[in-house]
């Protein structure tokens, strides 16, 4: 088993959740601009998605349903040479005004079992923040290539059933 000292994931800040850097205690947070990103009107959220996965950042958004189907999508654009897969997002309800970042971050499970923040990174996992506070864990979609080039020697995605029927 290789151990790695390389640490894979930050975070980035959707527009609409700025005000949110700050509970992430301990991480290191990015803005959209700083992972080269233009942001104005019209931002395509695609871009955001591969940029975010480029540059080793979980995404961190209110906008749920436009992320959910960007991540979709961009598991089926990927083709054998070039991957457009996520890289893991966290959904917070609208008007949240802090996380509880330490006690998620301990608190982290998918079916379960216990994961962390590297694992949503690498296994392009979505932690979803409920209104009451729930916090729900699920898998996106991942491409065929993802599936054929490194979940068949993954024990970590193995173990928490990355690309079986997502
Ligand atoms: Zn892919
Ligand atoms: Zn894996």
């Amino acid at each position: 088993m290789t151990m790695s000292i390389i640490k894979f994931w930050d975070f980035v800040c959707d527009e609409d959740s700025l005000h949110l850097a700050e509970s992430l205690t301990g991480a290191r947070v990015f803005t959209l601009a700083e992972i080269g990103i233009t942001v104005g009107r019209g931002t395509p959220d695609a871009a955001v998605v591969q940029h975010a996965r480029d540059a080793g950042c979980i995404v961190l958004t209110g906008n749920k349903s436009d992320f959910v189907r960007e991540m979709r999508l961009a598991a089926q654009r990927c083709t054998p040479a070039e991957c457009f897969e996520g890289g893991g997002m966290i959904t917070v309800p609208s008007g949240l005004e802090r996380l509880a970042f330490a006690k998620m971050t301990r608190n982290l499970r998918l079916d379960g079992e216990k994961i962390d923040w590297e694992d949503v990174f690498l296994c392009n996992l979505h932690v979803d923040i409920h209104r009451s506070g729930v916090i729900v864990v699920k898998r996106l979609p991942v491409c065929e290539f993802f599936v054929k080039n490194h979940v068949v020697d993954c024990e970590v995605c193995q173990r928490l059933k990355i690309g079986i029927g997502a």
